[in-house]
């Protein structure tokens, strides 16, 4: 075999749908000696972790932690550890994700009940207690808080009462929503919630933030069954994060240093100045985009400010416009998927990535590359737009 290169991968700026661009501490972080998994150094740094997750998701819930695999293995976590045979799940379905999640309820033999809307629409509350209705004994709601396939935002201050109500248990996707806008789980009555690092809190993927309350940590202690997954059991995994530090599987120790860091810099920031600055970017990017003549795909007003998803106008080569993007600016967006593929970009500003001079940037260099497809709008029109923006702001 011949040799191989030493490692030289280009520095992007990522502007899709994840992962996002990592702070330079971060990946220092991450560079720095290991200790073993049950050192008291290392132990003292897991309850630190938690500490700053309960910050992040706004809760108490002593069963905070993160899970040992990406956002997808935080979905599996919660899902497989609520479930059993038989048991109906009320899925929200307008996206990729929804989709994934009756995926995995029927993996875990439970019974999906299907609540669609159109892709880059959300649920109201009445069509939540429609669905609920036409069920037997709903044991879970599940929703996605930021639809990262299609940018809309699903509203959920109002969601937990319907919920509760029916006796099921709330349980929310947060992936591309925890650190970039309010996920108040304690006050909005979320009973589980999951997310990832490598999208709003600009970590490398790896690890799954999740956190439960008691209703649900109750359903757990009340299973007949098995969990029907060893790796992501949480009694077994809360076991070695908790007080009794018992070995389950050996934690990604420099992932776990690096989520430290990147909560650091959240902390740092505050929530919400955080929180503002994803807003003010977001609405530059679409008000640039507007102005290039290009309509945003999501329900008006449900928005996300984490993902803005917009679409190409006729006569574009998709492909050719995101190569472009990557070759000549070093510039990643995401495509579309599902029904949308070919019909949007999806455009990320999560944590590190939300910034004015990316904003402007992509602003600049679409404008130029879809020029260059003999695409026509006013020069200048989508930056003057952002900048217009940001004097409002
Ligand atoms: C990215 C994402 C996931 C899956 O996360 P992975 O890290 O790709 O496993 C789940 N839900 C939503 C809403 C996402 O955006």
């Amino acid at each position: 075999m011949a040799t191989v290169d030493e490692l030289a991968p280009p520095a992007r700026i990522l502007l899709g749908p994840g992962p996002s661009c990592v702070h330079p501490r971060v990946l220092k972080a991450m560079a720095t000696p290991l200790v073993g998994h049950l050192d008291p150094e290392f132990l003292r740094l897991m309850d630190e972790t938690k500490e700053l997750l309960r910050f992040v998701f706004q809760t108490q819930n002593s069963l905070t932690l993160p899970i040992s695999g990406t956002g997808s293995a935080g979905m599996e976590t919660c899902l497989v550890n609520l479930l059993e045979p038989g048991d109906e799940v009320v899925v929200g379905v307008n996206g990729v994700f929804g989709m994934r999640m009756v995926d995995i309820v029927e993996r875990c033999g439970g019974q999906p009940v299907i609540m669609e809307a159109p892709w880059g629409q959300v649920f109201s509350p009445e069509q939540i207690e429609a669905a609920l209705a036409c069920c037997r004994r709903p044991k879970v709601v599940a929703l996605v808080h930021a639809e990262t396939s299609t940018g809309a935002w699903q509203p959920l201050q109002d969601i937990a009462p319907i919920v509760h109500r029916a006796g099921a248990l709330l349980l929310v996707d947060a992936v591309t929503s925890l650190a970039g806008c309010p996920v108040e789980v304690d006050a909005w009555g979320i009973d589980v919630c999951y997310s990832g690092t490598q999208k709003c809190l600009s970590c490398p993927p790896g690890l799954a933030p999740l956190t439960l309350n008691q209703a649900a940590l109750e359903v757990i202690r009340k299973r007949k069954t098995k969990v029907r997954s060893w790796y992501l059991d949480l009694t077994m995994i809360e076991q070695y994060w908790g007080e009794e530090r018992v070995y389950h599987h050996t934690a990604p120790i420099s992932m776990n240093y690096a989520l430290r860091e990147a909560l650091r810099l959240v902390q740092e920031e505050g929530l919400d100045t955080r929180f503002r600055r994803h807003r003010r970017n977001h609405l530059a990017l679409a008000a640039g985009l507007t102005a290039l003549g290009l309509p945003l795909a999501a329900q008006e007003g449900y928005r996300l400010w984490t993902l803005t998803s917009v679409r190409i106008p006729d006569g574009i080569d998709d492909v050719r416009v995101r190569r472009q993007l990557l070759e000549q600016y070093n510039i990643e967006i995401g495509a579309g998927l599902g029904p949308l593929r070919g019909k949007v970009w999806r455009i990320g500003l999560m944590g590190e990535s939300s910034t004015r001079s990316n904003v402007l940037l992509l602003l600049s260099a679409l404008e130029e590359i879809l020029h260059t497809q003999g695409y026509r709008c006013p020069p200048g029109a989508g930056v003057a737009a952002a900048h217009a923006a940001y004097a409002d702001s």
